[in-house]
């Protein structure tokens, strides 16, 4: 089995960008032949009533998914499984810096701003000991290189920064990074794809992929929608949700076929699909207030 996928996480209603994501992405794997799964990640900026919302707009447009929706708050022994399994391998160390201090010191050369500076990889166990009276610690992953590629259908071969990223915060809650790797593979998603702005994990996520024997699915990020501004779209911008866009009369479905130069159904839509023709540039919005 092979699929696609999309992951809202449930903080507030999807905006007109997020469903043409949607459509982007339903349309990537119904033209292949995949199937298609819904996750909600719902680990953290839960909003309630959003989820409910989302699925319901995301199924107004006419995107079908197989099987339940699944939920990452129903995944956490899978998370800690994995994190425990990385630790055995001695591919992790504690970490004690709060956000502030790893963006604030100094970063080696090579590294990108805001990149983990290794403040804690070397801790003694003395040290451990110590912090651990101040704060509890976060696991970061040891990494083992600086960059990794990716091959992405718009991008190319895209090589990009791994550091020692986080795997489990110091709440205890598991990380990003770690959640959507396992889940993905967990879902049989070989086809992933999302919104440009998550162009830059892509690399650390296929590497951890790799360290944990699962396959790196293939990526497609497209394009954003932005405002008239080039500012990324957002609610403030106007009627940018499809309950806000329907009351102002207009039919969203049309509006992101149009945006993609593809015919108003989604039937004709997917009959047109061509991932060749994905417009390369952001899509401009100016939204009815
Ligand atoms: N839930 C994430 C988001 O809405 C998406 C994760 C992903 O597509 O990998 O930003």
């Amino acid at each position: 089995m092979s699929a696609g996928r999309y992951a809202p996480s449930p903080s507030g209603d999807l905006h007109v960008g997020n469903l043409r994501t949607a459509v982007l992405a339903w349309l990537f794997a119904r033209s292949t032949g995949r199937s298609f799964v819904m996750r909600v990640d719902d680990l953290d900026r839960v909003r309630p009533g959003a989820e409910e919302r989302q699925l319901a707009d995301l199924a107004s447009l006419g995107l079908d998914w197989d099987g339940p929706v699944l939920h990452q708050t129903t995944r956490l022994d899978a998370y800690a499984d994995a994190v425990d399994g990385l630790v055995e391998r001695g591919l992790t160390f504690e970490c004690f810096c709060t956000r502030r201090e790893v963006l604030e010191a100094p970063t080696a050369p090579h590294h990108p701003p805001g990149a983990y500076p290794g403040t804690c990889r070397d801790l003694t166990a003395a040290e451990r000991d110590e912090r651990r009276q101040v704060r509890p610690a976060a696991i970061r992953l040891r990494a083992g290189i600086d960059t990794w590629t990716v091959h992405d259908t718009v991008h190319g071969e895209v090589t990009g920064a791994v550091d020692d990223l986080v795997l489990r915060r110091g709440d205890g809650m598991p990380a990003y990074n770690l959640t959507v790797v396992l889940d993905d593979a967990h879902q049989h998603v070989d086809q992933v794809v999302r919104g440009d702005d998550l162009l830059s994990s892509a690399p650390r996520q296929a590497y951890l992929a790799r360290l944990l024997g699962l396959p790196a699915p293939e990526y497609t990020h497209v394009p954003l929608a932005l405002n008239a501004d080039g500012a990324r779209l957002a609610k403030r911008d106007g009627a940018v949700t499809a309950a806000e866009l329907r009351d102002r009369g207009i039919d969203v479905l049309s509006l992101i076929a149009e945006s993609l130069g593809l015919p108003p159904t989604l039937d004709a839509m997917l009959e047109e699909f061509d991932p060749a023709g994905l417009p390369r540039e952001p899509w401009v919005v100016t939204p009815p207030t």
